[in-house]
């Protein structure tokens, strides 16, 4: 059976690299594919909410850039065949099996959004993705500035891989050289936070290509689907537009909680346990190692702040 990785898709026509030769070839997926009888559990099944959720279902299935597929060569021509299990998938960019998310922020011009990096982080969290972040800009902020911006990045250091870059000099960007390999990557962040500079910084082809990709999604000149992976460093990249709005896919704003890794350490020693919230009840060892500093305040405050949002989302419903 042959086995290759889709890197790329434009419309209906596949591109994919057989995970052996290293060949490329281009192809369409086989009509049956389209349709496949999946369990509950099944990893093509995961976008399915738990009210729809049924045991066993029809779905849908095409074949996302990232997956690994077999392929045959019939009737003059190649054809993907079948659909290998995915580790993961986005809807938005649509990609499947990536490893890490690499989320681009600017130290400063934009400022550096706390906030909307907790909010990704909580996202990711959700996803089963792997963040890491990265810091542009380092060189347009002064330096006390920095020091201070560091030092509250510190504390995320635990659970995330961080790394500092001034990409217009390719300052930093040597110390990422090792986290591609054998990986898929995809980019995303604040918007403005120089995803374009640092691809250039990598390799100018790569900021070419994914601007030409983006400025054609964007000018309706492809009414398609377009998603590409690029390979850098042993692995691939992919930076598609789509993942700039991002937003909360779930409902149930007790569920915010699981993805504020820091507070899970100390919520075994709140009163109610597992249940606490961290909002009102008393006894709360979270609030607790808020007010000591021990949880970063902008943590916490991040944590209110989208509960509130799930919550105010809830009640139009
Ligand atoms: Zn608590």
């Amino acid at each position: 059976m042959k086995k290759a990785r889709v890197v790329k898709l434009i419309g209906g026509l596949y591109s994919f690299k057989d995970l052996k030769t290293k060949e490329v070839f281009e192809g369409y997926a086989r009509g049956k594919l389209r349709k496949i009888r999946v369990e509950k559990d099944s990893s093509f099944n995961k976008n399915v909410t738990m009210s729809t959720k049924k045991d066993v279902k029809d779905i849908v299935l095409s074949p996302k850039v990232g997956d690994i597929v077999h392929y045959e060569f019939e009737s003059d021509q190649y054809m993907i065949t079948e659909v290998l299990p995915r580790q993961n998938e986005l809807i938005r960019p649509d990609i499947a099996n990536i490893d890490q998310v690499l989320l681009v922020f600017s130290a400063v011009s934009p400022d550096f959004s706390f906030n909307l990096l907790d909010k990704f982080l909580v996202i990711l969290g959700y996803n089963v993705l792997k963040p890491i972040i990265l810091v542009t800009k380092i060189d347009l902020i002064d330096e006390e500035s920095l020091i201070k911006l560091k030092e509250s990045l510190n504390y995320y250091k635990p659970f995330y891989d961080i790394y500092y870059v001034n990409s217009k000099a390719r300052v930093g960007i040597d110390t990422l050289d090792d986290i591609f390999e054998g990986k898929i990557t995809i980019l995303a962040g604040q918007t403005g936070a120089g995803k374009s500079t640092f691809l250039n910084a990598l390799r100018p082809e790569l900021a070419l290509k994914t601007q030409e990709i983006s400025e054609s999604l964007g000018r309706g000149k492809h009414t398609t689907r377009h998603s590409e992976l690029f390979e850098y460093g042993g692995g691939y990249i992919c930076d598609t537009p789509g993942f700039s709005k991002v937003d909360f896919e779930f409902h149930d704003a007790t569920m915010i909680k699981n993805y504020f890794l820091d507070f899970k350490k100390y919520s075994d020693d709140c009163k109610f346990g597992y249940s606490c919230q961290h909002i009102s009840e008393p006894d709360c060892m979270v609030k607790s190692k808020v007010a000591s500093g021990d949880i970063l305040k902008s943590r916490y405050e991040s944590y209110l702040n989208f509960v509130d949002i799930l919550k105010t989302r809830k009640e139009k419903f």
